[in-house]
């Protein structure tokens, strides 16, 4: 109907292009704003919190509408896209005035989506955006992900018989993709991935995506014949590319296939506990490892560093080559700080490359890119005079990337013969406008021509006003210029008598008219023409230096490779240096040996606070002989900062990073597990005793003879008896398995467990000090063979004031207690007689078994047991049970003693 505000020329070039993208939020452009139509205004207003307004407001059917400034579009996308929107991003392509009265082009230019935020403006410097793609095949299950922004694309498989083996699921959690990608049909595995990954986006793909014949790019590393699951999962990523962001391929130029087993596992529930990434406390950095040894000087070291703490290698000659770049920047002070300034220049090179590739580039993301090529020669020769046998020679141990560090000088003087220094700001997207400037003079005779003709004319007009007054005689009359109507003689008209013949009259106004002539409209044809025409050269030629730098990007990229991972070294040397750490020893065995190691981030909060030092402490596991460290003792002693300072130093060691210590030896550790007591956790309300037995029976499910265990108060989210029992048949399960021995780390509150040290050879009690001192605890940090004194508790009671009859009395039933814990030939009674475990309903029983060994039931004992046994609660009304209860205790009194 032609009178519908649908069917205006206008909504009928939306709903055209709106269909072509029915599950996308279309970002219409008009002028300076994205506006959404319909549905998708009603959709994204609450979303962005913005105002739901009509068009078209008079008619009976108004089009809702909603929109965003351009200026702030890349909040809104990052906002709805994390909300697992996709927005399809329609400019306009053609000139407003080349196209008339007639309705300007327009086209969708990007399709944002979760994983595909595309332009690095929407992500922080730190972060990376994975988009990720599963392929399920025959025995084996492939992952691929691609990180848009910076063009890292990587690939790994598995051969399984599971469609999803905990191993990748344990990767998914680390890549935590924004969204991934599927094949149509496999619900199971969706639902899986779902439950796995609930912040994800889920996307369905078509079958033949996964092909890698039908790629629309051609990386390094993606075998167009290739048929495994890797391969497949990354060719339907790039379809997925190629569909929304075309012009983002170029920068996927290589894929980097790579193997689980390459790397340490860091399941979800270590990293957490390890506080890797994000405190515990409230999530943010704060307190994390991270945070302690990210010192980069770029984001994009900022980006590796976090890919090596996320991915610690196994391999100790890699690990080495690590080290030894570390130890050349530890080495010289003036080095380091003159390469880590040299550094700071470069920005963030990867993603100004990401920018510069999307169409929607302007001259400021070229400078931008040419100020970070401007600062790698400066690295670069750093590098060279900074001596160094590792720079120098083509040393095997060296890192890979190093040298690739280049200036990639071609690339960088394109950009310096053709660009100004500043270029002016231009709106996004704005092609076809007017804004010229950019261009640097020289780079092109035409552009300078047509630039001079233009400011010759501007100049004759800006000389016309001198001249019209002195020939007319009108001391007022002025050169005005209007965007739309373009150049006037403006004469007010108290002076209109003047106005000489040849005038022509424009415009008339209140108090003024206005004139053109020949002459000037000559020249105002001439001046706007050349503008014109200089302002389409100039697109012409920034295009043309876009893609001149495009070539050279593979390049770039590697320079930026090598860039970060530089920063990464010169990070951990300069940390080490500061923090006064050590390189490490790190070999094939299966040692773990540290001397004086302290916690890298409980050491520098302390030191931060002024307050006590933190006290060094040794660790020596040993599969053969000390494989489980038993750790008693009362809360705040430290035991749980022990363990985790344990498990970061060798964490810290596999990335290449020096070591908060005197000396260490690391074997390499394939995995390491840390689980913590559902109770610490339960204060936070976040567990549950389930969660925590869910993460120990991984443990003993996973766990090899290389892999590095750390309990921390296992067993406490349930009552004593089973907790207790949980703990020592786990701990005995980590000691005697055949082939797992992991080197385990132990702390618990039971302190029965101190008596596995008696019937397994390879436990090992310790405590940490304490020290009562006028009426204080002293907690002295420091770690001592042995169990903790099992008093103590009570110890702390008395200080606290408890009364002294109670304390007394408490002491007494402690003394049966521990009485009763072994048995006549000093085993344990909880492990049962000999050094095999007994069913835990013994042992539970045995907790009440009086000091010493029992004496036999005395024939009154015998009767008054059986008449209990036989008693029926539920039919035994008060009454008659006083009554029992006062026969059983006369019965028992008559018994002598003996
Ligand atoms: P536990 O696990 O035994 O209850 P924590 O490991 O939680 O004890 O330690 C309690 C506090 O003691 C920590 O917050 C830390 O500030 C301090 N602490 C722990 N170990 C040391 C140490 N070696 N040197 C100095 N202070 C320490
Ligand atoms: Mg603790």
């Amino acid at each position: 109907m032609s009178g519908s505000s649908l069917e205006t020329p206008m909504m009928r070039q939306y709903r055209a292009i709106k269909e072509r993208h029915p599950d996308a939020i279309l970002f219409y452009r008009m002028g300076d704003f994205y506006e959404m139509f319909l549905r998708d205004a009603e959709l994204a207003a609450p979303l962005l919190d913005i105002a739901l307004t009509t068009r078209d407001k008079g008619r009976e059917d108004p089009v809702p509408m909603c929109g965003v400034p351009v200026h702030s579009a890349d909040a809104h996308l990052r906002r709805l896209t994390e909300l697992g929107h996709r927005v399809a991003i329609c400019e306009q392509v053609e000139d407003a005035r080349s196209a008339g009265r007639r309705l300007v082009r327009r086209e969708v230019v990007e399709v944002v989506t979760p994983g595909l935020l595309g332009d690095p403006a929407c992500v922080a410097a730190t972060e990376e955006v994975g988009l990720a793609a599963l392929f399920v095949g025959a025995g084996e299950t492939g992952l691929a992900v691609l990180e848009a922004s910076t063009g890292d694309f990587r690939a790994t498989r598995l051969e399984t018989s599971q469609a999803l083996p905990p191993l990748l699921a344990e990767e998914l959690l680390r890549v935590a993709p924004r969204e991934l990608l599927l094949v149509e049909g496999g619900d199971e595995i969706a639902a899986r991935i779902a439950e796995l990954l609930p912040d994800a986006a889920l996307t369905r793909v078509d079958p033949v995506d996964f092909d890698p014949a039908r790629a629309p790019a051609r990386p390094l590393g993606l075998d167009p014949a290739g048929t495994d699951a890797a391969q497949r999962a990354a060719a339907a990523l790039l379809c997925f590319l190629a569909a929304h962001q075309p012009f983002a391929l170029g920068q996927a130029t290589r894929l980097r296939h790579y193997q689980l087993s390459e790397a340490m596992v860091l399941d979800a529930a270590t990293r957490s506990h390890l506080e890797l990434f994000e405190s515990q406390e409230d999530g943010s950095r704060r307190g994390t490892l991270i945070e302690r040894i990210d010192w980069t000087c770029t984001p994009m070291g900022a980006r590796r560093m976090a890919r090596w703490v996320a991915y610690p290698l196994i391999d100790p000659a890699a690990i080495r080559a690590r080290q030894q770049a570390v130890a050349w920047l530890a080495e010289s002070d003036r080095l380091r700080a003159r390469v880590r300034e040299a550094l700071g220049p470069v920005r963030d090179l990867e993603r100004r490359l990401a920018k510069v590739a999307r169409p929607s580039a302007t001259p400021r993301d070229l400078a931008a890119l040419r100020a970070s090529l401007r600062a790698l020669p400066g690295v670069v020769a750093e590098l060279e005079t900074g001596g160094s046998e590792l720079w120098g020679q083509a040393d095997a141990s060296r890192p890979a990337s190093l040298p690739h560090l280049e200036a990639v000088p071609e690339a960088l003087e394109a950009l310096e013969e053709g660009l100004v220094e500043d270029p002016p700001a231009l709106p996004r997207g704005s092609r076809g406008a007017l804004e010229t400037g950019y261009i640097l003079a020289g780079h092109r005779p035409e552009l300078d021509r047509l630039r001079e003709s233009a400011r010759k004319g501007r100049e004759w007009i800006a000389g016309l006003e001198g001249r019209e007054r002195e020939r007319s005689g009108i001391p007022n009359l002025r050169v005005r210029f209007h965007p739309v109507h373009g150049y006037s003689l403006e004469v007010t008209k108290a002076q209109l008598a003047r106005v000489p013949a040849e005038y022509e009259r424009k415009q008339t106004l209140a108090s003024v008219e206005r004139f053109t002539t020949s002459e000037l409209r000559e020249a105002e044809h001439g001046v706007l023409g050349a503008r014109e025409r200089a302002a389409a050269l100039e697109r012409e030629l920034f295009e043309a230096l876009r893609q001149e730098t495009l070539g050279h990007g593979a390049a770039i990229q590697r320079a930026a490779e090598a860039v970060s991972e530089l920063d990464g070294f010169a990070s951990l040397a300069e940390v080490a240096r500061a923090g006064g750490w050590v390189r490490p020893e790190v070999d094939a065995g299966l040692g773990l040996e540290i001397r004086g190691g302290r916690h890298p981030v409980v050491e520098a909060s302390l030191r931060g606070r002024g307050g006590e030092d933190f006290v060094p402490n040794d660790t020596d596991l040993d599969p053969e002989a000390a494989q489980l460290l038993l750790l008693t003792g009362p809360n705040m002693s430290g035991k749980s900062t022990y363990l985790r300072q344990v498990a970061l130093n060798a964490l810290l060691a596999q990335i290449g990073s020096y070591v908060p210590a005197e000396a260490a030896r690391v074997g390499v550790v394939d995995r390491i597990f840390t689980r913590v007591g559902a109770s610490d956790r339960l204060a936070r309300g976040e567990s549950t005793f389930l969660v925590e037995m869910r993460e120990t029976a991984e443990i003993l499910a996973q766990a090899s003879p290389r892999s590095l265990v750390i309990l921390d108060e296992i067993g406490r989210g349930t009552a004593t008896f089973d907790g207790l029992s949980i703990a020592w048949a786990v701990a005995e399960h980590l000691h005697d398995a055949p082939g797992l021995r992991p080197r385990t780390l132990f702390a618990t509150h039971y302190h029965e467990l101190t008596d596995l040290e008696r019937i397994r050879p390879r436990v090992r009690n310790a405590h940490f000090q304490v020290r009562e001192w006028e009426d204080q605890v002293i907690f002295l940090r420091r770690l001592a063979a042995g169990g903790a004194n099992r008093s103590y508790g009570i110890q702390v009671a008395r200080l606290a004031g408890l009364p002294e009859p109670v304390v007394a009395r408490a002491r007494e039933i402690l003394a049966n207690l521990e009485g009763g814990e072994l048995d006549a030939e000093g085993q344990p009674r909880l492990a049962g007689s000999g050094s095999t475990p007994s069913p835990p309903g013994r042992a539970q029983l045995d907790l009440f078994t009086p000091s010493g060994s029992a004496p036999p039931l005395g024939a009154a004992e015998r009767e008054v047991l059986a008449a209990l046994r036989a008693l029926d609660p539920e039919r035994t009304t008060p009454l008659e049970a006083l009554a029992a209860l006062e026969r059983w205790v006369l019965r028992l009194s008559e018994e002598d003693p003996e």
